[in-house]
């Protein structure tokens, strides 16, 4: 009987735990069903997800449009390879330079690919656009970012769980204080080899970090007038996340190479992508770069329908107005709580920080309580709780959240 074999919460955590990799500390909750800005465990239970997949899931769970993009195309064709062409990549392309701004489109798969395909192209062109001596080129980037796991991105890591054993590291980063310009002046006038500069316009992972306002515009003026690409890695802050389409759009900057990933799907798929003018896409040629899996017929018609749901549920203006009431409700909140110090974010992009040390398990205790109440959401660096659910909520449903949030934390205060 089918009902019998049906595994409990408790169980699928064993099975994780005896055959998966521990290569994640999983909040104890085993989950199966999503629809909009809910998920439902094993045994039934509803909860509202504030994490979104790390902001993968803007679009909802199970957004009809995007899954029947999925189904549809994966009935008719999945996968060609780009040692041959189909119909739905050029279609794609075309779609996504106009819908950003661009000439061209490089398609990769995760986030850290996506990332990458930005370093090799950003030192390729310092190389043979800008004239950098070939090995010689050095990238600027921030401290506490965070763009993936993979060798060359640890490489320039400061977080130590990230690195631990995992060298030798790669060359050619030059790392740098986050929202400070004088240091990237410096940075940029004391290195002659300089070919670009990568950013996250809010640091999602290490906290949600919202620079001054100012500082992207004038990053990039710094760039712009040493001759160095601007980079932004917009894999978190991307797709509505913080009430604009680009998080770099608060500031009208234009990245020189922008990196998507996450939520270019909806969640619905492994989809990521660069984006660059041709006077940078051009240094790339076939053979220089590449993935079997990039590009495919489903990501692009997956794609597609992700961005035409962004676009015509106008989900970044709905992130924008329930971003100002969920910080102004939590900040009323804050006045008379000891328990939290701060609410910080833009858009449906947000954190508050514990009144506790990095080594507590306050953050972790409290989202364990919150997941008792029907909210998930999951502690970064230890005392900050990042709140981020999908932009499709209501301002009803948003101000539900916030009781439990707020109920939540009344358990913890002293
Ligand atoms: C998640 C993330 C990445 C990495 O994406 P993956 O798909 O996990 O490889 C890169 N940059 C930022 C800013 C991210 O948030």
């Amino acid at each position: 009987m089918a009902i019998l074999e049906k595994k409990s919460s408790q169980q699928l955590i064993e099975l994780e735990d005896k055959y998966g990799a521990h290569n994640y500390h999983p909040l104890p909750v085993v989950l199966n069903k999503g629809e909009g800005v809910y998920v439902w465990d094993v045994e039934g239970k509803k909860y509202y997800d504030f994490l979104s997949a790390y902001s993968a899931v803007n679009q909802g769970h199970c957004h009809p449009k995007i899954v029947d993009a999925m189904v549809s195309q994966a009935q008719v064709l999945t996968l060609t390879s780009r040692a041959f062409y189909n119909d739905r990549l050029g279609e794609y392309e075309q779609f996504a330079t106009q819908y950003f701004g661009y000439d061209k489109l490089l398609p990769m798969n995760t986030g850290a690919e996506a990332v990458e395909t930005a370093l090799k192209l950003c030192r390729k062109w310092a190389y043979e656009k800008k004239g950098i001596a070939e090995n010689e080129a050095q990238i600027i980037v921030c401290k506490n970012n965070f763009h993936g796991r993979t060798t060359t991105i640890i490489s320039f890591s400061n977080d130590p769980v990230a690195r631990k054993n995992f060298g030798p590291f790669t060359n050619g980063f030059i790392k740098i204080e986050y929202d400070n310009l004088k240091a990237l002046e410096e940075a940029l006038e004391n290195n002659k080899n300089v070919a670009g500069f990568l950013v996250e316009p809010i640091q999602g992972e290490a906290g949600v970090y919202v620079p001054s306002e100012g500082y992207l515009t004038k990053a990039k003026a710094l760039c712009e007038k040493h001759g160095v690409l601007f980079i932004a890695d917009e894999v978190q802050t991307g797709i509505a996340r913080t009430g604009k389409l680009l998080a770099i759009d608060h500031e009208n900057v234009k990245a020189d190479v922008l990196i998507l990933g996450k939520a270019i799907s909806g969640g619905a798929y492994p989809v990521s992508a660069v984006l660059a003018n041709d006077t940078i896409m051009d240094v790339i040629k076939p053979g220089n770069h590449g993935s079997t899996f990039g590009g495919n017929p489903v990501a692009a018609a997956v794609a597609i329908a992700a961005l035409e749901v962004v676009r015509d549920e106008e989900l970044a203006n709905n992130a924008n107005e329930l971003g100002e009431l969920f910080r102004s409700e939590i900040n009323a909140y804050i006045e008379t709580s000891t328990i939290v110090t701060q609410v910080r974010g833009k858009g449906l992009l947000n954190a508050i920080v514990i009144n506790d040390d990095e080594e507590s398990e306050t953050a972790w205790n409290i989202c364990v309580a919150l997941k008792e109440n029907g909210l998930l959401a999951k502690p970064t660096h230890g005392n900050i709780i990042r709140f981020a659910p999908p932009l499709v909520m209501t301002k009803e449903q948003l101000l539900e959240c916030v009781k439990i949030i707020t109920i939540t934390l009344k358990e913890f205060e002293k």
